[in-house]
């Protein structure tokens, strides 16, 4: 960091996606897959083995992200 910079606030949050875990049937590790909201193959990243996955439902991922505000009503209070 150099002395001449301007220091930086701290930035916040302006969009938000939900993590799912997705156990692979071939190794049993919980593969994290982002708001799959189609029926799909994914490739489990310990393995590398296909498999197909169970899609959620777009509505409820989309409440999420108003009832968060896109993620702006997640931030801590202190930082408020
Ligand atoms: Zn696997």
């Amino acid at each position: 960091m150099s002395k001449t910079q301007k220091p930086i606030a701290p930035v916040k949050p302006v969009g938000m996606e939900v993590i799912f875990f997705y156990p692979c049937p071939h190794c049993g590790r919980k593969v994290p897959l982002i708001g799959a909201v189609q029926p799909s193959m994914e490739r489990c990243d310990a393995c590398n083995n296909l498999f197909p996955i169970v899609p959620v439902d777009r509505r409820t991922i989309q409440y999420l992200k108003v009832s968060l505000a896109d993620g702006g009503a997640a931030i801590d209070p202190d930082f408020m």
